[in-house]
């Protein structure tokens, strides 16, 4: 029978043992990636974007929608209203396009997807920007930062970048946040702090099988290659004494940084990224289509007088827009709070209406 100082030993032990199991259970759920409760990807009827995509797959992960003839696949839409065009984006996936925001969000719902067994979604960044935000306290829980940070643009999820040190995982002081709409703002606010909001950048995928770029090892049909000698091995196997890069034939492994193949494709994914985001970060309407102004234009002689010269060629030399435009930038540069592209619309809508 043990005495009672043991007793009391195992119970200080038992006690030890059940707080480092709730602290560990905290953290899961204190840095779990928050995401606004209820939240779901939607458009917003206000949305100025020209089209709506919406993605479609199959729930079964062995049915590649993308591969099936277009022909039977466009019948599983025949019910579907506000079709535009259908694209194939790859072997699992193709994407619907709408004209109108209800349309593609009442697409979501659609029963089709029920009977076909599909699921659609909209893809994020027709929807949502994320940003990059660093030296953020780590004390504070996703949550906790979710109810704290303000910014110009609706915040829709919080998460913290975790490292991964031995067997623990780590909180870092970088956070990334999601944004609804597609401009991402300059700066975001916590406890009366600024911080600057950084485009988030997608880390390059490379697999791990083949070693080749942007698909996963567990989807990889090439044959397994070694990441230190670009044998047809795992790389666990290898004997090689020295290093060969499979995809350079340079001297170093597969995936460091320092391969020159790696370091390209790191650079274009950058840059592409930083791409799409300049061009979505216009949020002005989309200009109409030709036929639509040429239309506009003859309606408009019924109008009035003045309407007339508003057209795709001459916009610039209209003095009305070219004076709106002066007196926009004009604003712009004597204001202290226009800052976001809508209050610089307002402002130019405003300078129009007044010439
Ligand atoms: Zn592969
Ligand atoms: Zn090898
Ligand atoms: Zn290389």
């Amino acid at each position: 029978m043990p005495s009672d100082s043991d007793g009391d030993a195992h119970e200080r032990l038992d006690r030890k043992k059940r707080k480092v199991q709730k602290s560990a259970e905290d953290d899961s759920v204190k840095y779990k990636p928050y995401i606004k409760a209820g939240y779901s990807r939607a458009y917003t009827d206000n949305s100025t974007n020209a089209e709506f995509p919406v993605f479609v797959e199959s729930s079964e992960p062995e049915i590649k929608l993308g591969n099936k003839n277009p022909l039977v696949v466009s019948k599983y839409f025949k019910q579907v209203k506000g079709i535009y065009e259908s694209r194939r984006i790859n072997a699992n996936k193709i994407m619907l396009v709408f004209k109108q925001a209800t349309a593609a969000n009442d697409f979501l719902k659609h029963e089709c997807l029920t009977v076909y067994n599909l699921r659609a979604f909209i893809p994020a960044s027709s929807v949502e920007r994320v940003g990059v935000v660093r030296f953020i306290p780590k004390e504070s829980s996703n949550h906790e930062l979710f109810n704290k940070l303000s910014s110009e643009c609706e915040i829709i999820g919080v998460r913290r970048f975790m490292k991964k040190v031995v067997d623990d995982v780590v909180p870092l002081s970088t956070i990334s946040v999601i944004f609804a709409g597609t401009t991402l703002p300059q700066y975001i606010y916590l406890d009366n702090w600024r911080y600057k909001v950084y485009t988030y950048i997608p880390p390059l995928m490379q697999c791990f099988k083949c070693m080749r770029f942007n698909h996963y090892g567990k989807i990889c049909k090439n044959i397994q290659v070694c990441s230190r000698c670009a044998g047809e091995h795992h790389y666990k196997a290898c004997t090689a004494d020295t290093l060969k890069c499979s995809n350079c034939g340079g001297a170093h492994l597969a995936i460091s940084k320092t391969c020159p193949i790696k370091a390209a494709r790191l650079e274009k994914n950058k840059q592409s990224y930083a791409k799409v985001i300049e061009i979505n970060s216009v949020n002005f309407p989309t200009l109409p289509k030709p036929q639509q102004i040429q239309q506009k234009f003859h309606q408009s002689k019924l109008d009035t007088q003045e309407n007339l010269d508003i057209s795709y060629s001459n916009i610039i030399n209209n003095k009305k827009i070219l004076s709106a435009i002066i007196n926009t930038l004009v604003t712009i540069g004597n204001s202290n709070d226009i800052k976001s592209t809508s209050k610089i619309k307002e402002a130019f809508l405003k300078h129009l209406n007044k010439v």
